[in-house]
């Protein structure tokens, strides 16, 4: 299903009629470990590149039921409170690439696409957290 989900973010990245990508490319990585803090890793589930933007992550899930019935989303958003926010914020926090897609695929054309961009505060806070012993 993941594979299939890649392949559909990529077409629609392709075809995206606001903002065509040009040669998209979503690429598999491995684990970051944070500089300061190497406890701390993130795994990604890709790097995502093409012609004419900076590079940015991607988290791609494939639930089973429908998008209508994900208590993660509100008003087709990500919800703050989750761990999948938290997951997504740490990803940005140790790669350094400020800038992630979230990505649900259901099937052909259910889908949602969203964007979301570094949240310093929450990181400065989840950072402070895990330093707490
Ligand atoms: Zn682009």
């Amino acid at each position: 299903m993941e594979s299939e989900a890649r392949l559909a973010l990529q077409e629609y990245l392709s075809l995206n009629r606001n903002e065509p990508h040009v040669n998209v490319r979503i690429e598999e990585y491995g684990i970051y470990i944070d500089k300061e803090l190497q406890f701390l890793g993130a795994s990604p589930d890709g790097l995502v590149t093409c012609d004419c933007c900076e590079v940015r992550l991607v988290e791609i899930k494939c639930p089973r039921i429908d998008l209508s019935r994900l208590s993660y989303l509100k008003d087709e958003k990500l919800k703050h409170k989750t761990s999948y926010y938290g997951q997504i914020q740490g990803q940005m926090m140790v790669t350094g690439i400020h800038k992630s897609y979230f990505y649900i695929y259901y099937g052909a054309g259910k889908e949602h696409f969203e964007i979301l961009e570094y949240d310093e505060t929450f990181c400065k806070d989840m950072r402070a957290n895990l330093t707490k012993f």
